[in-house]
């Protein structure tokens, strides 16, 4: 756990956050800002910043995400499509530097992103 680190905090239940699943090594909670009817963030229990960080020691919590992604998005009834997003650096709008994947679905999305 990183110290200052709103997202660890979340796992560690010290902010309150509705978080939807967790196993040994991700966990999931709903974004506090909704962009869609279902907008989730799911997120290593490791903290590390973003994917400029992420070694391969990371290759297997990065797959984990992607499943429980896939896993929440079947839950939800996402089946007509979603999104999944990972915005790394400041540059690509992330703005909480605990690695995280943003699952978006409910809606028509277009392309390319804003
Ligand atoms: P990003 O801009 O990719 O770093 O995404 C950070 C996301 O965290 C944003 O969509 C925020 O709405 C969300 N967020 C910030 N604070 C909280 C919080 N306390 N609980 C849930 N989501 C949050
Ligand atoms: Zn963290």
């Amino acid at each position: 756990m990183s110290a200052n680190c709103l997202f660890c905090k979340i796992a560690a239940r010290q902010i309150p956050a509705k978080i939807v699943y967790e196993d040994a090594d991700v966990f999931a909670f709903a974004d506090i800002n909704a962009q869609a009817p279902t907008h989730l963030l799911i997120c290593p229990k490791e903290h590390f910043a973003s994917l400029e960080e992420a070694t391969e020691r990371h290759e297997g919590v990065l797959g984990r995400m992607a499943l429980a992604a896939a896993k929440l998005a079947k839950e939800m009834n996402l089946g007509g499509g979603y999104r999944t997003v990972v915005n790394t650096g400041p540059g690509a709008g992330q703005t909480v530097f605990h690695l995280h994947m943003h699952l978006l679905g409910g809606r028509e999305f277009s392309w390319p992103p804003g």
